[in-house]
């Protein structure tokens, strides 16, 4: 069996963003030579999810908006765990939208159903962060 592992690093300029990851995952595919498999995209900090969806920006936007509900970024002193920080609505996004995402991979693809594509969601931004590319197979 064959194993492969990259790290993706992202520095967004605004506190919150969606960015597709799709070429960056399947580069990293590419170079693990696998083409039966499995592949684990995770993210690395709990202010940020990996999660599969459409690439239509409407969508992104709908997200933005329904995360703001559930959890707004103001005012900070409504939640418990902003004292030195000010990041409590960025672990609830993420918690709602999720840690990972895994594909299964075929023939030397990632085997999508119809129109997903992977995607980075920043809750936290404006500082160093990491993704995981696990890839196991043969
Ligand atoms: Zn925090």
């Amino acid at each position: 069996m064959k194993s492969y592992r990259k790290e993706l690093h992202f520095h967004t300029k605004t506190r919150r963003a969606y960015i597709n990851i799709t070429t960056q995952v399947e580069v990293a595919l590419a170079e693990s030579g696998v083409r039966e498999g499995l592949c684990l995209v995770n993210a690395l900090n709990i202010t940020a999810s990996v999660f599969i969806n459409d690439n239509e920006s409407g969508l992104h936007r709908d997200f933005e908006r329904w995360l703001e509900k559930l959890a707004p970024e103001k005012p900070y002193d409504q939640y418990n765990h902003n004292g030195s920080e000010d990041n409590a609505d960025a672990h609830l996004k993420r918690t709602v939208m999720g840690r990972e995402t895994v594909v299964a991979i075929t023939n030397g693809k990632l085997d999508f159903g119809t129109w997903e594509q992977i995607f980075y969601g920043e809750f936290d931004g404006m500082r160093d962060k990491r993704v995981l590319v696990k890839i196991i197979g043969e």
